[in-house]
């Protein structure tokens, strides 16, 4: 029953899947703050008229994940904990007649590109004048830069084209003022993100831009850290290397998912790419980026991955000693290309599968970050827990990556500070150590 009497005006956001994701929630609550909605993002106070879910329509876990919040808001419509529930994102945008069918008690389901109708239900406008402008849903020292919309790339699994549409550069003039008001507000680190970073430019320029971008993003004054998300390998843009090498704030991460290494798979996969290229690439990247840590994505359990070609997966992952890593099962996504191949590696099998790839890289993880102890490293503070502060080196990005636990027994360290830690003791997954000074911006 109704515990407390409701804000007409309130809007309780909930954000599912990824960071893209996330910013659009941002970019949503920008509008309706303009537009004079109270909001709040994830955790609330209960007393939101409506609520807004932004969800994910990637695989299978995380369109499970999404039909869950559904459910559970539209059985608090029922109860009258809220007024109006509407959805929007990817799950809506590729399954909004089957949503609409299955579950009736939502208001109205919307697009991947449907905000100012979204808005227009709530009776708010969209402001274009707006553009760049957005509520933050993470700590103001550090946010996402989603720097394009959509994929022009062919991958066999992937469902993201289907809902995101073709590949948008947003204009290079738009983004530097996005990123000089986020600094003035206080951000010190912009993570750039898009389906493919490395595309950057080819659409709107006619050329790959992504290099100059990094060059200007890191004459923004006041941001200490660039990181650089979601690179795709091939045709990868070499002068990349070239601004991360020259650039001290632009951080020596990359994240690049490469997904297998198998020639078959990788072809299979429609990636465009073989494992020589991938080798090759990686090689002149640590090359021309000394230090540079990479993170790198793979599918296990693919169609008709073979036991040889998963051994290879593991003899690979030993060898190319990955900073960060993290590795998907197979989703058999319909009206992808993949779809019509059988999905013959079964369920348990996939997951195993992921399972010792993962048990591998536990392994390497910790010799990278051993090798770590007795170094200095400029670390980010993230958070305080208790009497320990939680960080991340340059060579960790928020919520996927590893932290650094800082004591810190002479400074009392701040959120949104570089920190020069000693690193005392690794574990795979992270580090500790003691902070003895505090730098501003690095
Ligand atoms: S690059 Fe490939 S995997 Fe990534 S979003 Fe585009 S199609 Fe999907």
């Amino acid at each position: 029953m109704r515990a407390k009497s409701l804000k007409k005006n309130k809007v309780h956001v909930v954000t599912l899947g990824c960071s893209k994701n996330l910013f659009d929630s941002e970019v949503l609550m920008g509008q309706l703050r303009a537009n004079k909605f109270e909001v709040e993002h994830e955790a609330g106070a209960g007393d939101a008229a409506v609520v807004v879910i932004n969800t994910c329509g990637f695989v299978e876990d995380a369109k499970k994940e999404s039909i869950d919040a559904i459910l559970r808001w539209a059985d608090a419509k029922k109860t009258g904990e809220i007024d109006k529930l509407l959805v929007t994102g990817c799950l809506s945008e590729r399954y909004k007649e089957a949503l609409e069918r299955d579950i009736p008690e939502v208001d109205a389901y919307f697009g991947t590109h449907d905000l100012p109708r979204l808005l227009k239900t709530l009776g708010a406008d969209y402001k274009k004048e707006l553009v760049g402008e957005r509520l933050l849903a993470t700590p103001r020292h550090y946010a996402y830069l989603k720097i394009s919309e959509g994929c022009d790339r062919p991958c066999s699994f992937c469902a993201i084209p289907l809902m995101r549409g073709k590949h948008v550069s947003r204009p290079l003039e738009e983004l530097i003022g996005e990123a000089r008001r986020l600094a003035a507000a206080g951000t010190r680190e912009l993570l750039l993100i898009a389906q493919d970073s490395t595309y950057y430019g080819l659409d709107l320029y006619g050329q790959r831009r992504l290099a100059d971008l990094l060059r200007a993003l890191s004459d923004v004054d006041g941001i200490g850290w660039i990181r650089l998300h979601y690179a795709f390998p091939t045709g990868f843009p070499r002068d990349v290397l070239g601004a991360m090498a020259e650039r001290p704030n632009v951080c020596k991460y990359l994240d690049m998912p490469l997904q297998h290494c198998a020639d078959r798979l990788l072809a299979s996969m429609r990636r465009g790419i073989t494992r020589m290229e991938t080798e090759a690439l990686v090689h002149e990247i640590r090359d021309r980026v000394p230090g540079i840590a990479l993170r790198t994505t793979l599918i296990a359990g693919y169609p008709g991955e073979t036991q040889a070609e998963h051994d290879e997966m593991l003899s690979w992952v030993e060898k190319m000693r990955f900073d960060r890593l993290g590795v998907f099962p197979y989703s058999h996504e319909e009206d992808t290309t993949a779809f019509a191949l059988a999905d013959d590696v079964p369920a348990a099998e996939k997951k195993r599968r992921a399972e010792a790839v993962m048990e591998v890289q536990r392994a390497v993880s910790l010799t990278v970050n051993q090798a770590k102890v007795g170094r200095v490293l400029p670390v980010l503070v993230d958070r305080r827990e208790g009497r320990r502060w939680i960080g991340r080196t340059e060579h960790d990005s928020p919520e996927v990556d590893n932290e650094v636990v800082i004591r810190s027994p002479q400074h009392d360290l701040a959120v949104g500070n570089f920190a020069s830690v000693r690193v005392a003791a690794a574990s795979e997954y992270d580090l500790t150590g003691e902070a003895f000074f505090i730098q501003t911006v690095v």
